[in-house]
């Protein structure tokens, strides 16, 4: 390791990306400042990954609950949702991550400036106070794009910022755009009792993740109620006998729906506002502060992680890239792994890493397929959660190339993908590697030595 001077680093955001970089800035034992407008932990902990995910934690819970039948459990009377209750436990979850980030901050040593900040000429102002920097990290994240169809801002149309704090289930649910953040709330709140319909502009939902595996969980949206209509365009929204009336085209021609409430999910845009990031000569467009390799800007010495820089919009990209900036800035050799997992947390959860089979197809690489069915899996089928399937696309020399999880706990199971995938390995480093049973993770090795067409218990 080579060591360097202590700097003096400001940060601005105290997201995923920045306070992950204050702490491992002030390890090395630079003089750290992070500068935060509004709450410790940025849009994951208080507007995103966390508040979702509690949200799904209660879903989950009611999921369970109405289906214990079919476990031999029978639950006597009605169950009652509570939406207080749901957003009580949410905010506890919240809460208690945020002021964990908090002491781990201090705890570190790092200075939080509560303000907005101002990039100067060579400083930074936040709350009246001028702080100078040898280098600068921005990580201001992103905001919910808004986009310019009439009636968005009518009562009852919302972001998911707003979406998230509910105080009462709405009956029906217009969800317009149908990507991750869209379908997450569309199977949370869908569990809860919405009739929730989703208006998606493109031929499909999902559009990162494998096409056959959005085929395969269009039939299960369907069953659980979920209506998706894709190629509808929305044209506006109005108020129609005291509801929202939102009005698209498809190719069959101009339709109308009414619903109580409706989420505009239409995407994300880079939160470079008010930065002052003309006057700083800070190159952007419209997905972002512009970035090199190392997530420096076109000003030496101010870097640009996370959502702002709009490379992935994702809570562990915008840490690995702190950390990566963290020791670089510190002198120490960096690096960031090239495979990032991405996860959809419906009813079954999905996940990802590498290439889907549209992209390899695309850029004519040579590929082979295994899929292994978690029917076949005697842990989920104890869990009662048999449905969903791992397709694992991998080389001629049976490397991976890229793995598409749908079924339970996909999320977790992905990092092993991950793992084989970053070490460029694949069915010669599973075939050695001993998976507990039963576990879901013999799913996955079962549909990785599928390439090699050694799995034990497929045809
Ligand atoms: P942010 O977390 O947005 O933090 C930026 C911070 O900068 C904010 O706190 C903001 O107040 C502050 N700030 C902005 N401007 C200034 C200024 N001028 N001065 C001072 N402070 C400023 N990602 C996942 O990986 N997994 C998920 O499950 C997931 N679920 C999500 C669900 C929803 C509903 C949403 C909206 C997002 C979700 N994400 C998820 C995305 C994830 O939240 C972001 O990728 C992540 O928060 C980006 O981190 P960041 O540090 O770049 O920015």
């Amino acid at each position: 390791k080579r060591r360097m001077m202590a700097k003096r680093i400001v940060i601005i955001g105290g997201g995923s990306g920045g306070y992950v970089s204050a702490i491992r800035l002030s390890r090395h034992g630079n003089e750290v400042v992070l500068i935060e407008k509004d709450r410790l932990g940025g849009t994951c902990l208080n507007r995103g990954c966390i508040p979702t995910k509690a949200l799904y934690g209660s879903a989950e819970t009611l999921h369970a609950a109405r289906n214990g039948g079919s476990f031999g459990i029978h639950f006597d009377g009605t169950i009652n949702i509570d939406p207080s209750g749901i957003q009580e436990r949410k905010n506890e979850v919240v809460g208690s991550l945020v002021s964990g980030v908090a002491q781990l901050l201090k705890a570190n040593g790092v200075r939080v400036v509560n303000g907005e900040a101002r990039i100067l000429d060579g400083s930074v102002l936040a709350a009246d106070e001028v702080l100078n920097y040898d280098e600068l990290i921005i990580a201001t994240g992103s905001v919910p794009a808004v986009p310019p169809i009439e009636g968005i801002e009518l009562e009852g149309v919302v972001t998911s910022d707003e979406l998230l704090g509910f105080e009462e289930i709405p009956a029906e649910l217009i969800i317009i755009g149908g990507g991750v953040i869209g379908m997450e709330l569309a199977g949370i709140m869908n569990e809860f009792g919405s009739k929730v319909t989703v208006l998606e502009a493109m031929p499909a939902i999902l559009p990162m993740v494998d096409s056959e595996i959005v085929r395969r969980l269009t039939p299960i949206l369907k069953r659980s109620g979920i209506e998706v209509i894709t190629s509808a365009v929305v044209n506006c929204i109005c108020v129609s006998d005291g509801r929202l009336s939102v009005t698209y085209s498809t190719k069959k021609g101009e339709e109308t729906r009414s619903s109580d409430k409706v989420l505009l999910s239409v995407g994300r845009r880079p939160n470079t506002c008010g930065l002052g990031l003309d006057e700083a000569g800070i190159a952007y467009d419209r997905k972002g502060i512009i970035t090199d390799d190392n997530f420096e800007t076109s000003v030496k010495g101010i870097y640009a992680i996370g959502d702002v820089n709009g490379r992935v919009l994702l809570a562990h990209a915008a840490s690995a890239q702190a950390e990566y900036v963290a020791e670089l800035i510190s002198g120490n050799e960096a690096s960031i792994g090239k495979i990032i997992p991405s996860c959809v947390f419906m009813f079954p959860e999905i996940a990802q890493a590498g290439e889907t089979e549209d992209q390899l197809k695309a850029s004519g690489t040579e590929y082979t397929v295994s899929k292994f069915q978690f029917g076949a899996n005697g842990k989920a089928l104890a869990m009662g959660q048999g449905e969903g399937v791992i397709k694992v696309l991998g080389d001629r020399g049976g490397k991976l190339l890229g793995v598409h999880i749908m079924g339970p706990h996909a999320s977790d199971l992905i990092h092993e993908a991950v793992l084989l995938m970053e070490n460029g390995q694949g069915v010669e480093a599973s075939r050695r590697m001993i998976h507990a049973h039963p576990t879901l993770s013999e799913a996955l090795h079962e549909a990785v030595m599928g390439l090699a067409g050694d799995a034990v218990h497929m045809m």
